[in-house]
């Protein structure tokens, strides 16, 4: 696989480009690289999903402080799925939906007008995203989730034409059809959609009265959804056809499902390790012990040496998270975390007492005799 460029340079633009400049620079590139206007160049295609690749992330405040922050790395560590969102969807959220009246859409129609036959071209529904929490057990073993949504389903009633059963669609006499009519503009010949139809080159006469004419209807479904191993939080799952159903026979958009991992009351997650901290008491790390310590697939025990310091870190090898993208597992590290006694019997008091009157010459504390060192260095 290429390496990926980067997306400043891809975009012809610097890092401290404002939004505004990001913007111009992507849909100059994209009007040159469109693929509807480079039909017979394969490379222009590829082009044109880098530049859109590129302006998603360039214009997203978070995504490019990331990417700014950790570079391509640091998108997919994050969750972000830089690549898989179709161009064509970033194309329009910019220029509008091809077809509609007005706005970018209408001038980029005229740019390219002429080719596709404008608004009875099949065109892929609109994506849907949802979110989906799940315990961090759920992330651990992969799980499977029905959600549900409303999304417009294609009207039985009229079959999705939009017309009332036994009626069907005019032309339209404004475009003969076609969708679209041309204009003499100066020295141009402008083609735009038409207005009498919005561009679809029908017109209903006897609207269906299930819908409305609309075609469809929203209705409540129930997908199912499998969530895999070792997910992290903010991921971006993608189920192909799910979303809204296309126009004219253009296929459904998909459904993106952004998984929220929710915290554990023991362990956070850092990459594929899991960090727990185990608070233990000073006789414990002075003396070694032996304790259990929890993890997602039961206790493990493990030995502290005699002479732990405090937020010394233990590793527990293979026993964090499955990682998403392979067989490999990551640690469990175990973070010593020493806890003072809040409040102390009088038997034990007195052995503390005892055990301080020992602690005078610091041969078994490093540390603390070398910090005395120091402070008396400071003072000499
Ligand atoms: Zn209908
Ligand atoms: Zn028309």
């Amino acid at each position: 696989m290429a390496a990926i460029r980067d997306y400043y340079e891809t975009l012809g633009v610097t890092r401290e480009s404002t939004d505004a400049e990001i913007k111009k620079a992507y849909r100059k590139l994209a009007l040159k690289f469109h693929p509807d206007k480079n039909k017979d160049d394969p490379s222009a295609a590829e082009k044109f999903k880098e530049a859109a690749e590129a302006y998603e992330v360039l214009s997203d405040k978070e995504k490019r402080r990331v990417y700014d922050q950790f570079g391509h790395d640091g998108l997919k560590g994050r969750g972000f799925n830089a690549g898989g969102v179709d161009p064509r969807d970033i194309f329009e959220s910019i220029f509008g939906r091809g077809g509609g009246m007005g706005g970018m859409g209408g001038i980029f129609e005229e740019f390219f007008g002429g080719g596709g036959g404008g608004g009875t071209r099949p065109r892929q529904g609109s994506h849907l995203r949802v979110s989906v929490s799940i315990p961090l057990a759920d992330s651990f073993s992969g799980t499977e989730r029905t959600i549900g949504l409303k999304r417009n389903e294609t009207c039985e009633t009229c079959n999705g034409n939009g017309a009332r059963p036994g009626t069907s669609r005019k032309t339209c006499s404004g475009c003969g059809g076609r969708g679209r009519v041309q204009r003499q503009q100066g020295f141009f010949m402008m083609e735009s959609a038409c207005p009498q139809c919005s561009g679809a080159g029908s017109i209903i006469e006897e609207p269906c009265i299930e819908c409305h004419g609309q075609g469809a209807l929203p209705q409540s479904v129930d997908i199912s959804v499998r969530i895999p191993q070792g997910i992290q939080d903010g991921s971006q799952l993608r189920v192909a056809g799910e979303g809204e159903p296309g126009d004219n026979g253009g296929p459904r958009g998909d459904l993106f499902c952004v998984i929220h991992v929710e915290e554990h009351s023991l362990f956070t997650r850092d990459g594929d390790d899991l960090i727990c901290r185990l608070p233990v008491h000073y006789s414990q790390v002075a003396l070694g012990a032996e304790v259990d310590v929890p993890t997602l697939e039961g206790t493990v025990s493990i030995k502290i040496p005699a002479g732990t310091q405090s937020g010394k870190i233990l590793r527990l090898r293979g026993k964090g998270m499955p990682s998403v993208y392979g067989r490999s597992k990551g640690d469990m590290l175990v973070r010593i975390a020493v806890e003072t006694p809040r409040k102390l019997t009088s038997r034990q008091k007195e052995l503390l007492t005892e055990l301080a009157e020992t602690e005078g010459n610091g041969s078994s504390t490093p540390e603390h005799k070398s910090f005395l060192d120091k402070v008396r260095d400071l003072f000499d």
